[in-house]
C-alpha cells in the first residue's frame, strides 16, 4: 500500500513543508506620498513620510563623508 509505515511524529509535524508556509503574510499599503509599498502604521522607508508629513529624512543615495 502507498501508506506511510508510521504516522508523522509530533516533532516533525511542525517542520513539515507546507506547515510553515505563509506564516507571516506581509501586509503592505501604498504610500500616499511616493506610492511605494510600505508597512502600515510605519514611516515610509522610501520617502520618510507618514500621515502626510515628513517624519524622517529619506536615505540619500550619495552618503557623503562622515566627517565634515
Ligand atoms: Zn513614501
Amino acid at each position: 500500500m502507498a501508506n506511510p509505515k508510521w504516522k508523522t511524529p509530533r516533532s516533525k509535524t511542525r517542520s513539515r513543508r507546507a506547515a510553515n508556509w505563509k506564516l507571516n503574510p506581509v501586509t503592505t499599503v501604498e504610500c500616499s506620498q511616493c506610492h511605494q509599498a510600505k508597512l502600515p502604521h510605519f514611516v515610509c522607508p522610501a520617502c520618510g513620510f507618514y500621515d502626510g508629513r515628513l517624519v524622517v529624512e529619506p536615505k540619500d543615495e550619495h552618503a557623503g563623508h562622515s566627517h565634515g
